[in-house]
């Protein structure tokens, strides 16, 4: 079986070609991302306008060329899967009308791909891991624990309440002068820098709920910056690591709380502990799961960076696991700028989709 995935639902136009293996595992036939972080980066932030023309601009040439690296007709493919939400409204369409347009010509089933959904099996892509497991999912725009117990079947344990972790970083790099995003601008600079030169607060530790609360420690990054002032490359590298310090505390302490709640609501241990989304680039915050895995006694899968953020192989997997279980989707679905995973537990804030 093999899966054209499309990616357009915030800054990354992405398309790639994925082959289900018989081992039961994706392989990567081609990937194609072009980031669009360069026309937002004068605005510190992803301009939606901005995003759905420079899809549009690039949309054709990206899926082409992801065809020809790997290879392969369209005629040939067994299915076309394109993000349909949550997301940008103007980038979701664009990708998702691509998608429909070449399932129409060549006959082919459409998936229509929930991105989270995605970010949350790609650890499957490359390892082999069984259901159920538990997942951080922290991305630019969301922040979730989730219980992952089959395709198409999540218990959030957890979520913010005000920003995802990744909008934390970004707003740090910006009260700071790096650039954007600023999660690899911030983990850089944190490297050099002491991480307990400003006590910074941990919000939500030690609550029983698996939640996280985060623009309180961005109020307190911006106070300790405008007490420093004016910065020098010392005093950002001290408080990229204090930010950084704070938000490894809050997560192994946020995950060991989700672990437990997992635990209690599915009376089994998970397989595996999982992160996925742009944030779990984050080598740092990957060690605060690698300590609570080695004291949990349970493996840890962090996906390759690469496919952490965003990227066409994740949708053209999710596809692959769908279309196997027979879930194609109608042409005329919808594109969904708000698509909860578990949409029991949905609360009425948060999300930027
Ligand atoms: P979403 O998936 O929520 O719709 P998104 O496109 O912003 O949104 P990703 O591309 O998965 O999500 O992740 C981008 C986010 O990850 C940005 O906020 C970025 O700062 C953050 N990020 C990337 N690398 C790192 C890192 N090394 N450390 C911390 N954060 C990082
Ligand atoms: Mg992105
Ligand atoms: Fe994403």
């Amino acid at each position: 079986m093999r899966i054209l995935g499309i990616e357009t639902t915030c800054d990354e136009t992405a398309a790639a070609v994925v082959r289900l293996t018989p081992e039961g595992s994706g392989e990567i036939l081609a990937d194609e991302v072009m980031s669009q972080i360069a026309a937002h980066a004068a605005f510190g932030g992803v301009v939606p306008e901005i995003a759905a023309r420079a899809h549009v601009e690039v949309i054709d040439m990206l899926i082409a060329r992801a065809l020809a690296r790997a290879g392969i007709a369209a005629r040939d493919l067994d299915g076309v899967a394109a993000a349909a939400g949550p997301g940008l409204i103007g980038g979701v369409l664009v990708g998702l009308m691509a998608g429909k347009g070449i399932a129409l010509a060549t006959g082919k089933p459409l998936i229509a791909v929930n991105h989270l959904e995605a970010h949350a099996l790609t650890a499957r892509l490359t390892a082999n891991i069984a259901f159920p497991y538990l997942i951080l999912l922290a991305s630019g725009g969301h922040t979730q624990i989730l219980a992952v117990k089959g395709v198409g079947d999540y218990d959030r344990l957890g979520a913010t309440m005000d920003d995802a972790i990744g909008e934390a970083f970004d707003k740090t790099a910006k009260m700071l002068g790096l650039p954007y995003p600023g999660g690899p601008a911030v983990e850089a600079a944190a490297q050099a820098g002491d991480p307990e030169r400003f006590a910074l607060p941990r919000p939500m530790i030690g609550r029983p709920n698996a939640d996280f609360s985060l623009s309180g420690l961005k109020t307190a990054v911006r106070f300790a910056a405008e007490q420093a002032a004016p910065l020098t490359t010392r005093d950002v590298a001290d408080l990229c690591a204090s930010f950084q310090a704070a938000v490894v505390d809050v997560v192994e302490d946020r995950m060991r709380v989700g672990l437990k709640r997992f635990r209690e609501r599915l009376a089994t241990a998970p397989q595996a502990v999982v992160v996925a989304g742009g944030v779990g680039a984050n080598l740092a915050i990957r060690g605060a799961l690698a300590r609570l895995c080695a004291e949990a006694g349970l493996p840890m899968v962090a996906p390759p960076q690469k496919l952490c953020t965003d990227n066409g192989a994740m949708i053209a997997w999710a596809g692959i696991e769908r279309l196997r279980l027979g879930r194609a989707d109608p042409l005329d679905f919808a594109a969904r700028p708000r698509w909860p995973l578990d949409p029991k537990s949905e609360p009425a804030r948060n999300n930027k989709a």
